[in-house]
Order: C-alpha cells, then sequence, then structure tokens
C-alpha cells in the first residue's frame, strides 16, 4: 500500500507554564501528519517529543518528516529508526487510525474494536495532577467534583521536612478511598527515598488513614535503578518506574533487569504502538498510561493503548484539560489546513 504523505508543525502555549525539574514549559511544540491511502482513507497521526524525557528533539522529528518523499509505504512506517520514538508512534497511529482498528483483521472486527473501546475509554478512570507544595491542600477539591478520585502529587520540589508536613494534612484531608501518587521525578536521595516509603508504608498499617498510596513514582535517577530495584523489594509501598522507561527500548531493559513493579508508558514517545503491544501482553507487565501534553489526535491513540492493555484498574494520566484552553477549532484549522 501506498499513502500520500503531509505534515505540519504547530505550537501551543500552556495556559500556566509547567515547572518541571528541567525548567519551566511554556510552549508546547509537535507535528500533525495525515496520511492518505489508494482509497481514499485518511489516517491522523501526531509527534510530540519530549526530547528532555528521552525522545527525539522536534529538529530531528521535523528533519525526518521533510526527507521522507511524498508518498510513502508500510515499509517506511514500520522501519522507522528506534532513535525516532515519538515518530514511530506518529506515523503508526495514523496507519491504525486510517486502518480503522488496532492492527485487526478485516473491517468488521475493527469496527466491533471500536466501539468496545469507546465504551471502555469512558470507564476508564483518570488521574488528576495536584499542583506541588501547599497549594495541593485547596486545589485537590475542585478535582474531585471534576470527577477525579485518583490524584498525583509531586514530592522532592521543596525540603523533606516541610513537604512530609503537608503530605500528613494532605492524607488527612482527602475523603476515603482516594488514591494518591507521590511522584519524585527522580529527585530523592537514597536516604529520603527510604523515609518516604517507610512513612507510607507506616500509613498502609494505620487503619485511620482511609486513603491509599497507590505508589512512588521514579523516587531516584535513571543512574541508579539497582537501589531502586532493591527499595522495591524492600517496602511494601510500590514503585513506580518513569523517566527509567520513556522508551521501549528502557522498558525491555528494565524488565530483564528484574523489574517486577510498575512501569508509566507515555505511548506518545515510547515508539512503536505495535511492538509496545507485543511487549506488554507477552509479559504482562502492571502499567500506567500517562500524556505528554499531546492534542487530542495523539490522545485518541494513546488511551486506546490504555484500555487495552491497562491492568489492576489503575487510573491513567490523562487529566491535562485544564493546562490548555479549548483546543478544538485551531486543531480543526490545523487539520484542514493540510
Ligand atoms: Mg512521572
Amino acid at each position: 500500500m501506498r499513502y500520500q504523505f503531509k505534515f505540519r508543525p504547530y505550537q501551543r502555549k500552556f495556559l500556566r507554564s509547567l515547572t518541571t525539574n528541567h525548567g519551566k514549559w511554556d510552549i508546547r511544540e509537535g507535528i500533525i501528519l495525515r496520511l492518505t491511502d489508494e482509497s481514499g482513507k485518511l489516517g491522523w497521526g501526531e509527534i510530540a517529543p519530549i526530547s528532555w524525557f528521552g525522545s527525539e528533539t522536534l529538529e530531528k522529528a521535523l528533519d525526518f518528516c521533510r526527507q521522507l518523499p511524498k508518498e510513502i509505504t508500510d515499509e517506511i512506517i514500520f522501519s522507522i529508526p528506534d532513535e525516532l520514538p515519538a515518530c514511530q508512534f506518529g506515523f503508526e497511529s495514523a496507519w491504525e487510525w486510517r486502518s480503522g482498528g488496532a492492527g485487526e483483521q478485516g473491517s468488521r472486527g475493527a469496527e466491533e474494536k471500536n466501539l468496545n473501546l469507546s465504551s471502555a475509554l469512558h470507564s476508564l478512570p483518570y488521574s488528576g495532577l495536584l499542583p506541588s507544595g501547599e497549594a495541593a491542600l485547596n486545589q485537590w477539591e475542585k478535582l474531585w467534583q471534576q470527577g477525579y478520585r485518583t490524584f498525583k502529587w509531586k514530592i522532592a520540589v521543596d525540603a523533606i521536612a516541610d513537604e512530609l508536613e503537608i503530605f500528613e494534612s494532605l492524607i488527612h484531608t482527602l475523603p476515603a478511598s482516594t488514591k494518591l501518587r507521590l511522584d519524585a521525578n527522580g529527585g530523592l536521595s537514597y536516604e529520603e527515598a527510604n523515609l518516604w516509603l517507610r512513612t507510607c508504608d507506616n500509613l498502609k498499617a494505620n487503619a485511620e488513614v482511609p486513603i491509599e498510596i497507590e505508589f512512588i513514582e521514579q523516587p531516584l535517577p535513571v543512574e541508579q535503578f539497582q537501589q531502586m530495584l532493591e527499595l522495591s523489594m524492600s517496602y511494601e509501598t510500590a514503585i513506580a518506574l518513569d523517566e527509567s522507561v520513556a522508551t521501549l527500548g528502557q522498558l525491555a531493559g528494565c524488565y530483564q533487569q528484574g523489574w517486577r513493579g510498575i512501569f508509566v508508558i507515555k505511548p506518545g514517545i515510547v515508539g512503536s504502538p505495535s511492538r509496545l503491544r507485543k511487549f506488554c501482553h507477552q509479559y504482562e507487565v502492571d502499567t500506567v498510561f500517562s500524556s505528554v501534553f499531546e492534542t487530542a489526535i495523539a490522545r485518541l491513540a494513546a488511551l486506546k493503548l490504555a484500555a487495552e492493555l491497562s491492568r489492576n484498574n489503575r487510573a491513567i494520566g490523562f487529566g491535562i484539560d485544564h493546562f490548555f484552553e479549548q483546543e478544538d477549532t485551531w486543531l480543526q484549522s490545523l487539520c484542514n489546513s493540510l
């Protein structure tokens, strides 16, 4: 099969700039692409790299798109090099969009899959991101009213003593049956990670605290994998790897080195969706799916994967609507301009 290929870069501004441990992030840049097959069917895809998280840069992705011919083939789509994981995701998901299913054969099978998928998407639980620091204490209620029952709170932003104090207030404020995730973004020392894990284990044993600490995310830097592996075996509180497993290669590497905890998967940058499916099915890994602040195009493809591959009813980290203004109009006109 041959496909007409078109693409266009985009920029969108965050409502409030996002503070990460890599600095401030004001503008999300990416690429929207379109494939048209020989029968005229369209497939939309999005390349939304985050180079500081382990994907290619936007420049590299643009270079790749620019050097492609106007007509491309299945071979080109399925042989994009591993150094371009966001491109692998963008092209393959456009290919899947066009074929209407998740690699399924036959149109009826694909339609049924889509129907099930849409109800699955609505039944997926979502995780809401709380602001870091004390602001979490008066922001969770707004998210709760929007329906969120799982929250993520960033730690390793301020001094640990201050954070433990806010944490103590937070767990006594959140309604019963709330799940809370603590994301350190690799910012804790080994001693601090032990302190957090011990604190969470103690909570578990304390019947007066009716909320659940679901996991601590990426407590230590990527280089300290062995220490995280050891911590995951020493405490009851689960640990999720995030920065350590940005791409499929890293995912497989951590699994091979013995990681049986949780994997945070960002479909937008992890690489090829078909290979991700194979990996998740083969090893039955415990996954949490998460956003890379993509537009509705990549989000749809990512949520499809989440609906197919999530286990243990874990909430997905796509509660991002409050980060951007309404996107429908500009995305529609950008797609129309292709
Ligand atoms: Mg994280």
